[in-house]
């Protein structure tokens, strides 16, 4: 509010968040509003549209960034097709059974569609939910462990993309959308990333609708998300519906981890628990619930992968933790 004033607040930051979050604001962490608006204000924003190049330290204004011709999807292709060279990636496999004993992981239970299997390794790594891991885990973790994962929740996301018949619509990078009369809160349009995100002439809208498992936006049939998204585009005055060619809707599960008030403590004490068992790192932004970006996750896989190639014998994650986080908020 000291930043914003407070009708502003209640217009951008307010209704904005409770749509984001799915929580009333006075229950997000302190700690979320410091990553995400960082040094921004009225007064910082307002000189950046006026004066684009008296940008400061306003991380969430940035101009310019890296993106892959044909979207970020090449950047885990390219990982994979270096793995391979010498590994194997399973894909489409989900992992059922976390076993351990004597404080080390043995193996892991896979399904891979009606089959099941076991994998042994040395050194585990898990970007898996840090609430699902911890379901996993065979033999089961003390009840309090048990209660802190159910305490940590994790919002989810539908995303409706609609194909316009048109070579653009929007020169912005994101748009927020924080009246709730509008089903999504956010929209990008990759095109403005990479003309190559479309076909020629023709351009995409990525709506994100963010819900819970189970709720009405969540178990929406695709034709009736595609319907009220093309209506809500078009009530903001972004397109007409004789434009739209296509749609396709994307369900994402733990897609943001929620940082509500008191989800430190449960995440720490989960960390802690999860420490003993010397063979697992954590990482990644479900696997270490922490507010990651593509970036940070990745860097937070590599630092993990040289701790392991250094025989490190440090407290699991504290310092890996510790050097991303450095990283991700200046
Ligand atoms: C709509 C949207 C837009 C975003 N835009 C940006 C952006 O512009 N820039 C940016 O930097 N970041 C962005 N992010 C964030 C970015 O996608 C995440 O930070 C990043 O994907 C985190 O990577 P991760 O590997 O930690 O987790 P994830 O990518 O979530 O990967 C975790 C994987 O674990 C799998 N899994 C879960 N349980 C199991 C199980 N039991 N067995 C096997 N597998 C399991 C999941 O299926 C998933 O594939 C965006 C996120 C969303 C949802």
């Amino acid at each position: 509010v000291s930043r914003f004033g407070r009708t502003m607040f209640d217009i951008f930051v307010k209704e904005y968040s409770e749509k984001v979050w799915g929580i009333e604001c006075h229950r997000i962490a302190a700690e979320l509003a410091e990553w995400r608006i960082q040094n921004l204000s009225v007064g910082a924003a307002v000189r950046d549209a006026l004066f684009p190049r008296s940008r400061g330290t306003v991380r969430s204004l940035a101009r310019k960034f890296l993106y892959p011709a044909l979207g970020i999807g090449r950047a885990a292709e390219g990982l994979r097709r270096q793995i391979e060279e010498s590994n194997r990636v399973l894909t489409g496999v989900t992992v059922t059974g976390v076993h351990h004993s004597g404080g080390m992981i043995e193996n892991v239970t896979v399904r891979e569609g009606d089959r099941t299997g076991r994998y042994r390794a040395d050194e585990f790594l898990s970007s898996i939910p840090l609430n699902s891991l911890v379901r996993l885990l065979d033999p089961k973790p003390p009840g309090d462990i048990l209660a802190a994962a159910d305490r940590l929740r994790f919002r989810d996301l539908v995303t409706v993309t609609v194909m316009i018949n048109r070579a653009r619509v929007t020169d912005q990078s994101w748009i927020y959308v924080p009246e709730r009369g509008i089903p999504f809160g956010r929209i990008h349009e990759p095109t403005n990333w990479s003309a190559k995100m479309a076909p020629e002439g023709k351009t995409l809208l990525v709506t994100e609708h963010f819900c819970f498992r189970g709720d009405d936006v969540w178990n929406a049939d695709d034709d009736t998300l595609a319907e009220t998204t093309i209506a809500g585009l078009e009530s903001l005055g972004l397109i007409h519906q004789r434009e739209v060619i296509d749609s396709l809707v994307l369900r994402v599960p733990n897609a943001y981890p929620i940082f509500e008030i008191g989800y430190d403590g449960d995440r720490r004490k989960i960390c802690d628990y999860l420490g003993s068992l010397g063979n697992l790192r954590v990482i990644g932004r479900g696997g270490m619930f922490q507010y990651f970006n593509m970036d940070h996750a990745m860097e937070s896989g590599i630092a993990a992968a040289d701790e392991i190639m250094a025989g490190s014998t440090e407290p699991r994650g504290h310092r890996r933790e510790e050097r991303v986080l450095a990283e991700a908020r200046p």
